[in-house]
Formats: structure tokens, sequence, C-alpha cells
């Protein structure tokens, strides 16, 4: 099917259609960038979510009681559970778990995992390709949930409007892990399993944190809310929902005018991100043409030559015929 069939049957809401590009975005197929290009512009209203923190702080159950909670709203939902740890792909790990099967029969909710880095620039490209096949689909919201506090994840939230970082009462490692690098990604903090002991205090010692970090220029403003939860029985979940909303409306006050601000960061990223993975590309198949990387690597292994003067006659090589 050429791109232009298949945008058309993706925003026509065809699921069939989303779930083969969708694959054909993480196998990194040409054709899936061109399918893109032509559904880009048409996910701009989707309220992207992102939701992170450590393995086993609640997320996917969170993720599942949000669904709920905007399905009640009538809104229609996308949900991405990216995983850069598993080596599993192809819809099969959070679409497994029984907790999402209540929603498996909703036709307001497509469910997508993504597992592998894939080769389309990596696991933020794939994800960023995900989230704007689901916004293009016409999906009010979409929820973007990753696993862990890493770069990889911290790159994945960035692609988010409005970011959760979830924690739970009783896990210090995990507050140094937010002092270390979420803080700043964060605009919404959830201490969830509220029902366990040390969650008042967990949320004292997060408030304390942010009150410490308020001139942040991203949250321009906005003093990120600290959320108590329990996913499992609802409870603080509409608080939540509210938070979010409250987010969205702050970015979307002024004629957008932080929302606009949000939007260029992230631009820059991914246009930075796009180039640079295409350029390497280029310059791998360039490299690798014709054997020429073996012939290098076989000089430099035998002493015949070293890296780094090698290194400059390659570039030397691309100033006279760039990529
Ligand atoms: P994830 O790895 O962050 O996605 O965490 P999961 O959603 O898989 O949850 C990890 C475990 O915590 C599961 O056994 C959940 O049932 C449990 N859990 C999730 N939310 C709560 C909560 O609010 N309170 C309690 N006590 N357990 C919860």
């Amino acid at each position: 099917m050429d791109p232009q069939a298949v945008a058309e049957r993706v925003r026509a809401g065809d699921l069939r259609a989303a779930a083969r590009l969708m694959r054909d975005i993480d196998d990194g197929l040409p054709r899936a960038r061109e399918a893109l290009k032509l559904l880009y512009p048409h996910g701009q209203q989707a309220r992207v979510v992102g939701i992170t923190g450590s393995p086993g702080v609640g997320k996917s159950t969170l993720t599942d009681a949000l669904v709920g909670a905007y399905r009640a709203q009538g809104l229609t939902v996308g949900v991405v559970a990216v995983d850069p740890t598993s080596p599993f792909s192809g819809g099969a790990i959070l679409g497994d778990r029984v907790r999402m099967q209540r929603h498996a029969t909703d036709e307001g909710v497509f469910i997508r995992s993504l597992a592998t880095r894939g080769h389309f620039g990596g696991l933020t490209a794939s994800t960023r390709g995900v989230v704007t096949v689901m916004a293009a689909m016409g999906k009010d919201v979409v929820l973007v949930e990753t696993v862990g506090v890493g770069q990889d994840e911290v790159d994945i939230v960035r692609t988010a409007d409005t970011t959760l970082v979830v924690t739970v009462p009783g896990l210090g490692d995990d507050v140094q892990a937010i002092k270390a690098g979420i803080l700043e990604v964060g605009d919404i903090f959830v201490v969830n399993k509220m029902d366990r002991p040390g969650a008042a205090a967990a949320a004292r010692q997060l408030e304390a944190m942010l009150d410490m970090e308020l001139d942040r220029e991203r949250w321009a403003g906005w003093r990120p809310p600290v959320v108590l939860t329990c996913a499992h029985d609802g409870r603080g979940v509409d608080r939540l929902v509210e938070a979010i909303a409250q987010h969205h409306d702050l970015l979307a006050a002024e004629e957008g005018r932080l929302m606009l601000r949000r939007r260029r960061q992230r631009a820059r990223m991914e246009l930075v991100d796009l180039v640079k993975s295409r350029l390497l590309a280029r310059l791998e198949e360039r490299l690798e043409a014709g054997g020429r990387l073996e012939e290098l690597a076989e000089r430099i292994a035998q002493g015949q030559a070293d890296p780094y003067t090698v290194c400059e006659q390659v570039l030397a090589e691309l100033e006279g015929a760039p990529l």
C-alpha cells in the first residue's frame, strides 16, 4: 500500500493499517517515513502524557487507571509502553497483561508496546513515530509509559507535553535517582502506593526538593504538584487527572505560548536526532562499501596505521565528497 493510502486509513481510524505502520516504523522501513510525513501535521491536538519511574512503582497499574478515568470522560486514549530493557517487541508485553485486558475490547483505546531499539534511529525515534500515528488516529490523550530512569527514558519522556514521575514510599534510592536526573523533567510527581506506610513522608521529601528547584526554566512558573495515589483502588487518580488538565491549561494559555516553547525544544531535539541517525547510517554504508572499513581496520590491527590518522583521512575524504 502506498504511503498516501496508509495515511488516509490511519486517519480514518483503521486499526490494522495503524498497527502495520507502527511495525514498519519499528523496522525502520523508508515507507514508514513517507507515511509519517503525511501524518505529522494531523496530530497536533493530542495531549501527550509521559509516565516514568523505576520498575515496580506501579506505572502500568496507574496507566490502566488513567485510561479508565479518561474513558469515563469520553476521551479516546492511546497507550505506548516503552521498555528499553526488554528484548521483546510487537505489542506482546503490555498487551498481554491481564489488567490491560479490561480495555482490550474497547475501541476507544489503542495499546502498543515498543521494546527493540529498532532501526529507525533508536527507541526514542520509534516512540515519536508511534505517538504521531496515535495522535493522527485522533486519540485525545496519548500515554507514553517507560520503564526505568536512565537516559533513554529521559529522552522518551521529553517527547511528552506533560511528564509524570512516579515513585513509591520507602524507595530511598528512587529519590536519589530523581535528584540525579529526572527532577527537571517532571511536571507532576506521583507518590503511588499511598496505602503503604511512609507515603506522606515521601511526598513531603519531594515537596522539599521541589521547593529548592523552583526557578527551573522548563517549569516557567509552574510548581509541579505532588499527588498521592493508590493505583490499585483508584484513590487520588481523579486528582491526578485534574493536575494533568491544569498543566495542559497552563501550556495552552496565552495562545499556547508555553506549549509552543516546549514543542520548539522538542522539535529541535527531534530534528538533531533524525539528522544524526540518517547521517550515521549513510556514513556506515559508505565506509562499509567495497570492504573499505574492513581494510582500514586491518591496517590498524596490523600496526600499519593508527586510528587517529585514519579517522582524519576518512574525514578529509568526506569533505571532498559530502554525505
Ligand atoms: P510498573 O513496573 O511500574 O509498571 O509496576 P506495576 O504496575 O507492574 O506494579 C507493580 C506491582 O505493584 C504490582 O504487583 C501492582 O499490583 C502493585 N501496585 C500498583 N499500584 C499499587 C498501589 O497503589 N498499592 C499497592 N499496594 N500496590 C500497587
